[in-house]
């Protein structure tokens, strides 16, 4: 469906604003009006149930500005960026891999020389005035500031939610009573600067994630829910090329996709998206190639679907290995290691730091024994090569020469080990979701638009009108209304104009059935409810409209409700 009629309805009826356009707006940037606010609470809560409810997942919540460290870790400041070139006449900038995309199969992989090339060869210039181009630059998407008065701390607005579940991954797991497999989400803001994004919802500068994070076992391939949902058929991608529907078992067997974690997440973010209202036949998983994958990932499937801006990504699963958590424990020094328990206590030969007391006495004197237990609790991977280590005691830093240590090999029982999980994760993009599912429930015939939003997601769930605004008929609609909100059910109560341009109102934002009062309803105490996508009608008891109206909400088809009655 057509963008700009999309964005238009969303504008005029209050899903969608430019943000601080009464200052001329700012590209990436939009706020969400009533009905895009609980069209997007109705979609993050339904999420929850899935994850939260539905898989066990625990929620956190995090600050959205972090340290740098945080991310000098993670590998943001140092890989994540774009290239843009810039007008040398008009100023305006452009993402150079955008300027490449019909001409390059993957522009985005190229270095800043080699892009240069291509958008030479390809003469780009200019799309608002013609003039030549710069060469492409890197430009960091993160968005820079400072925690704290005077020089401050260089900190970031956080680019993705998940490193505040990493860096969590100690409290978490003990939460959990340390064990393994144990998943967390957060749903919350993330910032990116993108170059100049004109894209509607699908590319802003501030939006909207849900992510979960999945920590398991490193060698676990295995899921246990897999079995109810392997017999699935999803429409699958993958990078050698053989793109096909097939079951998510088939895909495990032939190794399509790497294993059953990553296969039962693969299909619950195809489930979620056709449960809120997005068209099966519209969606795809693709898998990254090599060349695509974020610095972070060892293997992603995306969920993209067909949108008036051709195929988007809106949903990215990614098999992150141990890349975050070994980055955190190698950046800050914390443990986020997870143990292992043994079922028999092991004999195992292995590597540990084994303090000098001849060297560190006369170097440390009294403080000489605390330094030691410190060294002998050190991971050997921290002191290996170094020809110093420093060691934190109650925040005094003590830095020990490699004279006050070595590495040696020991065989010990062992009740267990310590290992660094691996994380599977799913990373919604709550505004493409969002805009995915108006895309596919756009439906206009001979200029009468209908959204088919599913009663999950409807932002408004029925219309209540009085046939009259007068009469009685109000105070009859009035009560309607009122034990509809009461019951936490979002009704609008409309009393003016015909009934067939409230209606087309309600229709249009999506709204599933409507009900009138008339003046039959003063003597059978009846009312009417239509349903959005038939139009068709059926009379109700008045006492029996919320029960009716619920039933809807729960999925029951206008059709079956119209039996029951
Ligand atoms: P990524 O971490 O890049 O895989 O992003 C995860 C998800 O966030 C994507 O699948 C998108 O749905 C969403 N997303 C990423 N960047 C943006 C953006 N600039 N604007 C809106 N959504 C985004």
């Amino acid at each position: 469906m057509d963008p700009q009629e999309i964005l238009s309805l969303c504008k005029r009826r209050g899903f969608l604003w430019p943000a601080y356009d009464i200052y001329g707006s700012v590209a990436g940037l939009y706020d969400y009006g009533p009905l895009g606010t609980a069209m997007k609470n109705s979609i993050e809560n339904y999420w929850r149930q899935l994850y939260v409810l539905g898989e066990g997942f625990i929620e956190i919540n995090c600050p959205v500005v972090a340290p740098e460290p945080v991310f000098k870790a993670s590998g943001h400041v140092d890989a994540f960026s774009d290239m843009y070139v810039e007008c040398n006449s008009c100023g305006e900038t452009y993402r150079a891999d955008h300027l490449a995309a019909d001409k390059h199969p993957n522009p985005a992989s190229l270095n800043e020389e080699q892009l240069g090339k291509v958008l030479k060869e390809i003469g780009a210039k200019c799309l608002e005035c013609g003039g030549e181009l710069t060469s492409p630059k890197r430009f960091n998407l993160m968005f820079k500031t400072s925690i704290g008065a005077g020089r401050g701390k260089v900190a970031y607005l956080r680019p993705e939610t998940a490193q505040g579940m990493f860096v969590n991954f100690s409290q978490m797991y003990r939460y959990g009573r340390e064990k393994l497999p144990f998943g967390a989400v957060q749903v919350g803001r993330a910032f990116r600067n993108e170059i100049s994004p004109r894209q509607g919802l699908l590319r802003l500068r501030e939006f909207n994630m849900m992510e979960a994070e999945l920590f398991v076992h490193p060698e676990d391939k295995t899921w246990p829910k897999f079995k109810d949902v392997k017999g699935e058929v999803l429409p699958l991608v993958p990078n050698s090329g053989d793109s096909r529907s097939m079951s998510l078992d088939d895909a495990v067997n032939e190794k399509i996709i790497r294993n059953e974690v990553l296969a039962y997440f693969v299909w619950l973010t195809f489930k979620f998206a056709v449960d809120i209202g997005m068209d099966p036949k519209r969606l795809r998983l693709r898998q990254h190639i090599k060349t695509e994958m974020a610095h972070y990932a060892s293997d992603c499937w995306d969920l993209e679907a067909e949108l008036g801006y051709g195929w988007t990504e809106l949903v990215g699963v990614a098999d992150r290995g141990s890349y975050d958590v070994q980055a955190h424990i190698d950046h800050s020094g914390a443990d986020l290691t997870a143990f292992e328990r043994f079922e028999e206590p092991k004999e195992i030969e292995q590597e540990v730091v084994k303090p000098n007391f001849g060297a560190l006495g006369p170097l440390f004197r009294g403080e000489a024994k605390m330094v030691s237990e410190a060294l002998a609790g050190l991971s050997t991977e921290k002191v290996k090569g170094k020809k110093e280590v420093t060691v934190d005691l109650d925040g005094k830093k003590f830095v020990v020469p490699a004279s006050c240590y070595e590495v040696v090999r020991k065989i010990e029982k062992v009740s267990g080990r310590k290992l660094v999980p691996h994380v599977i994760e799913p990373s919604y993009g709550v505004d493409r979701m969002l805009y995915a599912v108006l895309d596919h429930s756009y439906v206009k015939k001979e200029d009468y638009v209908t959204l088919r939003l599913k009663p999950i997601v409807a932002p408004i769930k029925a219309g209540v009108f009085p046939l009259m605004p007068r009469d009685g008929l109000d105070t009859i609609a009035l009560e309607i209304f009122d034990e509809l909100t009461r019951s936490g059910i979002t009704a609008y109560y409309d009393d003016s104009g015909s009934i067939g341009r409230r209606y087309a109102r309600m229709d249009e934002v999506g709204t599933p059935c409507c009900i009138t009062v008339d003046y039959d309803s003063k003597d059978d105490h009846s009312v009417t409810i239509r349903d959005r996508d038939s139009t068709s009608q059926i009379r109700v008891k008045k006492d029996h409209v919320l029960e009716a109206v619920k039933a809807l909400m729960d999925g029951v088809g206008f059709e079956s409700l119209a039996k029951m009655k």
